[in-house]
């Protein structure tokens, strides 16, 4: 650990991914793990991890990079930490996000600004930003993210990483501060495949804290790893490659369709038809659910309380407004809005039918194919600065990642090569629970 924490005191000084450092507990924990020796089994036994700080950890500050949680410290494990404790993980810190995981470049964070790994004048993705970040510069081999809209695709592409959405209910959320709760999951982001199927092995499982985890049979998501692709049916939608897609990014992910028939895949052309609708009903959906989720936070429980209060209301008001940065008020002036009496059924409502047609083009391409792939952004990484004051443009950049988590499938973001020195991501998407399916075809490819 002494290694990883002069890697991560020597990088971070540029890369600015950590929010908190775990040094004595990890030092305590690689301890434990030489003093007892090394289970064959436990392949991740000491290996070092870093954790988005959405995801609550015992002991160690945890702020969703708000304000309004400047000063937790949870006192209890998410079952995804308890998870990977008991793999025998060391955590050695938390990593940066946009502020509640609301954002595609982690500039909504209220702590810090962190930059590219292959270019420091360039954002990192979001909202797992620092996580992303910090694995691709080398200060860590893994970390943990939340996808509520692309928050772990996104970043990977940004940063050149493999970074894994699981299907929905596939990994227990309890312990991860809520956005939208219909489409959030955590996933990994790691430098290999194999080292990302060996962290989702450690995190998934039903969960009686969390309803929607689903119970399963034990499985190896990596099974297939090496098998190659022969004889596997690739779809590719016309929509993930037309207009708003930089021709170059589009033509790298050619070129990877290409190289999968080389390996004797096919790959053939779809329609996703209703993919146009997808951003405006996700904002729709998960800020309805934010407005919602964000409602503890109300200067009694705990997080933040503002000063010079007269009243109960003045506590409420003046606490959420000081606490909360503006992208985040937005969303819940978004949220309560489309909830409200008047305007559920033009807004919630359509936005939910949407859902189930962006959920139903799935389900036919999948009727004949086994895998999707695609861009998993319009472009490569942007500037710092060029879109934070433009929320619509921001939006737009994830019209590729959002689809998937309104249906609730697995998908995957590796290194599809780079465009004028930027990675690009190449996108991997299965039917539910078909994540080996999506791990075979990313290890082809790597
Ligand atoms: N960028 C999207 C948003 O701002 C997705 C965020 C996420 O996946 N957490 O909502």
């Amino acid at each position: 650990t002494a290694d990883t924490f002069k890697q991560i005191a020597d990088k971070d000084k540029t890369v600015k991914a950590f929010l908190a450092l775990n040094e004595d507990d990890a030092a305590k924990t690689a301890a434990a793990i030489d003093a007892a020796g090394v289970d064959a089994d436990k392949v991740l036994a000491g290996i070092p991890v870093g954790i988005k700080d959405n995801i609550v950890t015992d002991g160690l500050t945890t702020t969703a990079a708000s304000k309004m949680l400047a000063n937790f410290v949870p006192i209890y494990d998410a079952t995804v930490v308890k998870k990977l404790k008991d793999a025998g993980m060391v955590i050695v810190g938390k990593l940066n996000m946009d502020e509640f995981a609301m954002g595609s470049s982690t500039e909504n964070s209220a702590m810090q600004t962190t930059t590219n790994a292959w270019d420091k004048t360039k954002v990192p993705g979001g909202s797992s930003g620092g996580s992303a970040a910090a694995v691709a510069a080398g200060e860590i081999p893994a970390a943990l993210g939340s996808d509520t809209g692309g928050s772990i695709r996104q970043p990977a592409a940004f940063n050149g990483i493999v970074g894994f959405k699981p299907t929905y209910g596939r990994v227990s959320r309890w312990g991860l501060i809520a956005f939208g709760s219909s489409l959030d999951a955590i996933g990994t982001l790691t430098r290999s495949v194999r080292d990302g199927a060996h962290l989702l092995n450690a995190i998934i499982g039903e969960d009686e804290r969390d309803t929607t985890t689903v119970p399963r049979d034990p499985e190896d998501l990596g099974r297939n790893i090496g098998k190659g692709v022969k004889g596997m049916k690739i779809a590719l939608p016309e929509e993930y490659l037309g207009k708003g897609v930089d021709p170059k990014v589009a033509a790298q992910i050619e070129k990877a369709a290409e190289q999968y028939k080389a390996m004797g895949a096919t790959v053939e052309t779809v329609s996703l038809p209703h993919t146009k609708y997808a951003v405006a009903a996700y904002y729709i959906i998960a800020s309805s659910e934010a407005s919602s989720n964000l409602q503890r936070f109300d200067g009694i429980r705990y997080g933040y309380r503002a000063k010079d209060v007269k009243n109960l209301t003045d506590v409420y008001v003046k606490s959420r407004s000081e606490g909360f940065g503006s992208e985040v008020k937005r969303r819940i002036m978004l949220g309560t809005y489309s909830l409200s009496a008047g305007m559920y059924d033009a807004h919630f409502r359509q936005a939910a039918k949407v859902r189930t047609l962006i959920a139903r083009d799935f389900e036919n391409v999948f009727k004949d194919y086994d895998l999707i792939m695609a861009p998993t952004t319009p472009t490569t990484a942007f500037k710092i600065g060029a879109k934070v004051t433009d929320p619509v443009t921001m939006y737009m950049n994830d019209i590729l990642t959002i689809p998937v988590n309104l249906a609730g499938l697995p998908a995957a973001s590796v290194n599809a090569g780079f465009v004028d020195g930027m990675p690009v991501g190449l996108q991997l998407i299965a039917k539910p629970f078909a994540e080996a399916t999506i791990f075979q075809a990313a290890a082809a490819f790597e």
